[in-house]
């Protein structure tokens, strides 16, 4: 991206987005704005400078740790850069929304994100300063935040298909708890941070932890090397005991391990159904403390025991005063070789153990049932239509939809180039078409603006479509190589042969082709 021209490295994970890189933002933008409108969505802006107040009342001031951009004011008040929105939010939205007639809301903006990454790298890929599409919608019920959450997903598959980059859209795991839902779009990539794992037999696609998360104990248990912890452990705000798999920072389905560890008669397991009011937190982020842990299948009591160092004293003596104590080692539970099946399948009597196949990922959109995390500590609430009692108010049902676009923009660019370049889908082109005049010869200025003025003509789709790269003073073949290089889908070069026969050379990017054709013949290109 550096090399093309798109952006400009400002400091470590910050960068200055040039012209052409902006072109195909808002393009992507455009195609991401038309969706949200389809879906009755309404764009608005919030401030990015958040004051901590509601962060500390949902106990994200603490659990964002150094990832949160902290800063004070001249009074010493405390406020942090947004990583994302849903306090502010829900607290705009709280304030304005008093009964089930408001409802149901559906509100989205585009803007800077900062998060202190501890890695950033790979440019725009993972920048400390990126640029996200957030959506957060707000609905009476569980059932209709459901549907909601269902309708957005189409928009995103639209967003997607749109765009024209080939996706996979990773299931946190079915049969979820709660209506918890959780999916990523991530586009295929070598350089991807993430790992999918898709299964050849049933489309079955997971976040690596979440597909070994999801797999019967049985299939879990063995000495794999574990890359990541799969396991986190954590206490929420009022005090329960919270046992839950890593995957992209949400938590997975603890039922779904109680009922597996039954099954399979890991006792041990049973700690979870043994301490009464365990909760599932919707989101892993929020949860206050959160520690490290993976389990041993094989002990014949139960024993918890926190493989890391605690982060808090109190914590420690609460899990000790519960007796239950889990033996957990990274990696005793998570076995990363293919020879794992995919879970559907092997659930299936027809066909079983299915390998699933490993595709290193980049992450570009991510989507989220909430439920009532944000709206219950922010006190988010509506008059129902139908109150069980007097004066009863209901948390709202919430979900977010988030998608990188600054991220976005990069992937697309990792998961389609060649050795000489970029090659952009002409949906999020900088420029659709590049003419390149080999000279300032009068003849070929005059055959540059016909044929700009005839490729406009064409098409309104290619209206402001069209780039003149009239840097004559560069060779004809730096110049040729230079598009190649941005990658515009289609270059059209005026040069000797035009002069001898009228004929203009035009390059497809993607395909390398190139066609000899006279002007009449340019409008079936795009037709
Ligand atoms: P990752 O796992 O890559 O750190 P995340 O799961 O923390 O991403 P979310 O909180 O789900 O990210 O944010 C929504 C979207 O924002 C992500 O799907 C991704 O496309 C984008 N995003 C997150 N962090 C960054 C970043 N540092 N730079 C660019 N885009 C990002
Ligand atoms: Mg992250
Ligand atoms: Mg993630
Ligand atoms: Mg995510």
């Amino acid at each position: 991206m550096i090399r093309a021209g798109l952006i400009r490295r400002s400091s470590s994970g910050m960068y200055s987005l040039l012209p052409l890189a902006l072109r195909s933002l808002d393009k992507i933008e455009r195609i991401i704005d038309f969706e949200m409108t389809s879906i009755g969505a309404q764009k608005l802006s919030l401030s990015i400078l958040l004051s901590a107040s509601t962060w500390k009342q949902t106990g994200r001031w603490k659990s964002a740790g150094s990832e949160l951009f902290r800063l004070k004011d001249r009074k010493g008040s405390e406020y942090c850069l947004a990583p994302t929105h849903e306090e502010e939010i829900t607290q705009l939205v709280g304030h304005e929304i008093a009964s089930y007639r408001q409802l149901p809301l559906r509100l989205y903006q585009i803007g800077k994100k900062y998060r202190d990454e501890m890695r950033p790298r790979y440019g725009l890929l993972r920048g400390r300063e990126f640029i996200m599409k957030d959506l957060y919608t707000f609905d009476t019920s569980e059932e209709a935040a459901l549907r909601t959450y269902e309708e957005v997903l189409i928009a995103y598959k639209n967003i997607f298909n749109k765009i024209g980059v080939p996706f996979v859209i990773a299931d946190a795991d079915s049969g979820n708890i709660g209506g918890t839902k959780s999916h990523e779009f991530h586009f295929l990539s070598q350089v991807g941070e993430d790992m999918i794992l898709t299964c050849s037999n049933c489309g079955y696609s997971a976040n690596e932890e979440r597909a070994y998360g999801s797999l019967p104990l049985t299939k879990q248990a063995g000495n794999g090397v574990n890359k990541k912890p799969i396991f986190n452990f954590g206490i929420s705000k009022n005090n329960r005991l919270i046992i839950c798999i890593l995957g992209s920072g949400y938590v997975l389905n603890v039922f779904k391990l109680k009922a597996a560890a039954s099954e399979n008669s890991f006792e041990d397991i049973q700690i979870v159904n043994d301490i009464k009011d365990i909760q599932i937190n919707n989101n892993f982020n929020e949860i206050d403390i959160y520690i490290d842990i993976t389990f041993q299948t094989n002990l014949p009591d139960l024993e918890l025991f926190l493989s890391n160092k605690l982060f808090d004293e109190n914590i420690y003596k609460l899990i000790q005063s519960n007796k239950h104590i889990i033996t957990m080692h990274h990696g005793d539970f998570h076995n990363t070789s293919p020879g794992d099946g995919c879970p559907i399948c092997s659930m299936s009597s027809v066909s079983h153990n299915n390998p699933l196949i490993g595709h290193n990922a980049i992450e570009v959109g991510h989507t989220f049932l909430l439920g009532t995390k944000y709206s219950e500590p922010l006190k988010a609430t509506f008059a129902p239509e139908t109150p069980q009692n007097m004066g009863e108010l209901r948390p709202i049902q919430m979900g977010c939809y988030g998608i990188g676009i600054s991220r976005m923009l990069a992937a697309i660019i990792e998961s389609s180039y060649d050795e000489h370049g970029i090659i952009w889908p002409s949906s999020v082109a900088p420029y659709r078409v590049c003419i390149i005049p080999n000279s300032d010869e009068p003849l070929i200025q005059q055959a540059t603006r016909n044929l700009f003025d005839l490729l406009t003509s064409i098409s309104h789709e290619l209206n402001g479509e069209v780039l003149i790269d009239d840097r004559t003073n560069l060779s004809l073949g730096y110049r040729i190589k230079d598009s190649e290089l941005v990658g515009y889908p289609w270059m059209m070069i005026l040069g000797k042969r035009f002069l001898e026969s009228g004929r203009v050379e035009i390059h497809e990017r993607r395909t390398r082709k190139i066609l000899d054709v006279n002007f009449d013949e340019i409008k079936n290109i795009f037709l």
